[in-house]
């Protein structure tokens, strides 16, 4: 193991003059915050049509993308958030900062992703929200999520923070008839180092949210006429010009990727002990903004000396999110009236994946195919050794 150069993966994150110039020309404007600039309007209109939504905003970052739209949907004391138990914390950390209760909900072992049924179970009279997270890209099953909605009345909200480019039977994210968030943090399928944005499926709900985003304040005022409650939650000039540029990169790269996806899980599939993420047929764009697997039973000490075998010999691996009511920060505000060990014993698929998981970053996804390849060897390699 040892002998093997390691394999070369692109960098990430990537840019060329498309983003070069956009820097120059939010520079050259004179103005460089929304309300003078043309970046960020541009970059809504961009960002919203590519994924069928009639609205885009844009926002500081994902965490307060998904806050804004809580807000706007009605999240706050009193009401409850159904998120996955396994996610990155700030799908429940949003609900929190409301001032809701964030409820862990179990997910399939085979896809990540929000279990349906297991989320039917958790509704209660104050259920405001649930919020499906496509995990690693994966679209959650918006089906059953969407009848589950129909049926209840509790609005479906997409963390869409892994699905930039993804879709659900042939859906773009905006098509779905939901508010949907994405971010992009320097490590997500676009970026400019922090970011986020909100989809909104129809001009009421954008107009508040609008407001809500610049300290309640209409466009065009000049009277400081603070209309509603809110924060300064605008995202910059600069920011918006390195989208525009990374948003034209988004499709080749969805494509390069799942191309790369279907031999290393093919790959992976073939090794001992390995099960890589599943899929959908449903969820026929996956944006991968993962690669994921499961090594079943392995245990969180020997998953963790495996992440850093995988580390040793090149590849960027990490262990799999922890289980959100596994941290101590899921407790502190906001948290369900029940103990760690209850949602352990109602959510084991999640607690399962967060200790036997691992991700390698995307950028492995974006290599040859013959880095896939010793990607794989790698795997099989370190796996066997532990
Ligand atoms: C990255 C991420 C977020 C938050 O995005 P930031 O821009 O880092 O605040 C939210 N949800 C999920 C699932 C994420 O992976």
């Amino acid at each position: 193991m040892n002998a093997r150069p390691a394999p070369q993966f692109p960098p990430w994150p990537q840019y060329d003059d498309t983003e070069r110039a956009g820097l120059i020309r939010a520079l050259e404007q004179g103005q460089w915050w929304r309300m003078g600039g043309d970046e960020v309007d541009s970059f809504e209109r961009e960002f919203a049509e590519h994924h069928g939504a009639a609205h885009a905003l844009a926002v500081t970052n994902g965490t307060h993308a998904l806050e804004l739209a809580l807000q706007c949907l009605g999240a706050g004391p009193g009401t409850e958030v159904i998120v996955p138990a396994f996610t990155f914390i700030s799908s429940s950390q949003a609900a929190q900062r409301l001032g809701a209760v964030a409820v862990p909900v179990d997910v399939d072992p085979d896809t990540y992703n929000l279990d349906p049924a297991a989320t039917e179970a958790a509704i209660t009279p104050r259920t405001k929200v649930i919020m499906p997270v496509h995990m690693a890209g994966l679209m959650a099953d918006m089906d059953a999520l969407a009848k589950l909605s129909a049926d209840t009345g509790v609005t479906l909200l997409q963390d869409a923070a892994h699905a930039h480019g993804a879709r659900w039977q042939g859906k773009r994210v905006g098509e779905l008839g939901t508010v949907a968030a994405f971010s992009f943090q320097n490590g997500k399928l676009m970026t400019a180092g922090e970011g986020g944005a909100v989809l909104f499926p129809e001009s009421e709900l954008y107009e508040t949210a609008f407001l809500r985003h610049s300290c309640g304040r209409p466009r065009d005022d000049r009277r400081y006429f603070h209309r509603i409650a809110g924060s300064n939650l605008r995202l910059n000039e600069f920011s918006a010009a390195v989208l525009r540029a990374q948003l034209r990169r988004l499709d080749e790269q969805v494509a390069l990727r799942d191309e790369r996806w279907t031999l290393l899980s093919r790959l992976l599939g073939a090794v001992d002990g390995v099960i890589p993420q599943g899929g959908d047929v449903r969820a026929d764009r996956n944006s991968h903004y993962m690669a994921m697997f499961r090594v079943p039973g392995i245990g969180e000490d020997n998953r963790n000396a495996l992440v850093d075998r995988l580390v040793a010999a090149g590849l960027p691996a990490f262990a799999a999110f922890r289980a959100i009511y596994r941290t101590d920060a899921f407790w502190e505000i906001g948290a369900p009236d029940e103990t760690p060990e209850a949602v352990a014993e109602r959510c084991p698929n999640a607690d399962a994946i967060s200790a036997d998981g691992v991700w390698l970053h995307h950028r492995v996804l974006l290599a040859d195919e013959e880095a896939v390849h010793a990607t794989a060897e790698i795997i099989a390699e370190a796996v066997a050794a532990g």
